[in-house]
């Protein structure tokens, strides 16, 4: 649309339509100071009074990043091309918008720069769209690639105790088929099948826990446990068929109340006990104490194992975690820890680790004593 200058209320008409526009329409000097805005782009900028900003140096007005955009903007309007940019600028009162921006010049009759011209349009329910897309994607594809590392590691868990039931058992199908009456050899062969039966039956119990957690559908039954008799308990078991480390246990001359779902809280010292012994492949000595403070129970758990990276020790309770140095070495899908950090929290208790690589851990629970 053009008007034409003769035209008696032009000069109205031209008002009328820079202050309905739903930009923010400033007029510039050649040097870029603020000459004139429209009545929405004072809204939009939420200035008051244009005599507090009349002026100015238009570039100021934007910080960070954006001002250097606005410098070359300002610079290519002034060489009569076009200026544009997205940029971040507060508005007087301080709020934070989103700016799309064009500095373009306006010619006098000869066509020489006179003035400049600077549009921005509000973007900022654009930009904050765009933000929200962003970080929905990037959830969904750290979601994807956690499920993918997941799916790996499961795959691999379940591979290897499933390759070594299914061999053992063809074997004692075969030494039974041949009448073989070396008995103690069968009770080996079923030996290895409990154990890996067992691998794939505490990696699904870990799965199962994992999605209760997530869906906050873990049920605890809380009853007054005496942490000294449960150690003592899970310690003498370990102890059944255990050769090569020394389990060390020191318990507290009083009970050591404290309230509890006993399955769970077994299912912990299962899971620290068995790490101590499973990282410290050379055996050596795991001692558990256990100490009456005055608000809380406290169990530590150390060995002289293989030890925890510095860098991985912020890391080893997040879910499907591994340290480097034990990748190769030892089976494990990285969700015990977890596990064991969820049940503790629902106890209200806490859980730290101190580790030197190459020298054992120290693992210390604490729970509210009763
Ligand atoms: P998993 O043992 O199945 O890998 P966990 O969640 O129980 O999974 O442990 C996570 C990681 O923490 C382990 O892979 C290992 O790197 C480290 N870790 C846990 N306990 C010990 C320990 N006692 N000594 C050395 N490293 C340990």
């Amino acid at each position: 649309m053009s008007i034409s200058p003769q035209q008696p209320n032009s000069d109205m008409l031209v008002q009328q339509l820079l202050d309905n526009s739903v930009d923010c329409i400033k007029i510039l000097t050649l040097d870029g100071r603020l000459h004139a805005m429209n009545q929405y782009g004072l809204c939009l900028m939420e200035i008051d009074d244009f005599c507090n900003v009349e002026g100015g140096e238009w570039v100021s007005f934007w910080p960070g990043v954006g001002h250097g955009y606005a410098i070359a903007a300002l610079q290519l309007a002034q060489q009569g091309n076009v200026g544009r940019f997205q940029g971040e600028c507060p508005t007087a009162k301080g709020t934070l918008k989103w700016w799309d921006v064009v500095v373009t010049a306006v010619p006098d009759i000869d066509g020489k720069p006179q003035w400049l011209l600077a549009v921005s349009r509000d973007i900022s329910e654009l930009k904050r769209a765009e933000q929200a897309r962003e970080q929905a994607l990037q959830t969904a594809e750290t979601a994807i690639k956690e499920r993918d590392a997941f799916m790996a590691i499961a795959a691999h868990e379940l591979k290897n105790p499933l390759t070594a039931l299914l061999g053992q058992t063809q074997l004692l199908r075969r030494r039974l088929v041949k009448a073989d009456q070396q008995l103690d050899r069968h009770v080996q062969t079923l030996d290895i099948i409990l154990a890996q039966a067992n691998r794939i039956n505490s990696l699904v119990g870990q799965l199962f826990d994992i999605s209760r957690f997530d869906q906050e559908a873990l049920e605890l039954n809380f009853s007054s446990i005496d942490l000294n008799h449960l150690v003592q308990h899970v310690v003498e078991e370990f102890r059944l068929d255990q050769q090569k480390h020394a389990l060390l246990l020191s318990i507290a001359p009083e009970p050591s109340l404290i309230l509890g779902d006993k399955l769970r809280l077994e299912q912990v010292l299962f899971n620290l006990i068995g790490n101590a012994i499973k990282y410290s492949p050379n055996g050596g000595q795991i001692q558990l104490t256990i100490e009456n403070q005055p608000t809380t129970v406290n169990l530590v758990i150390t060995d002289q194992g293989i030890g925890i990276p510095a860098s991985a020790l912020d890391s080893i309770f997040d879910r499907f975690y591994r340290a480097k140095n034990v990748e190769t070495a030892t089976h494990g899908g990285g969700l015990g820890l977890f596990v064991v950090s969820e049940i503790i929290k629902r106890h209200n208790g806490t859980i730290q680790v101190e580790s030197t690589e190459g020298q054992g851990s120290m693992f210390k629970v604490m729970l509210p004593r009763q």
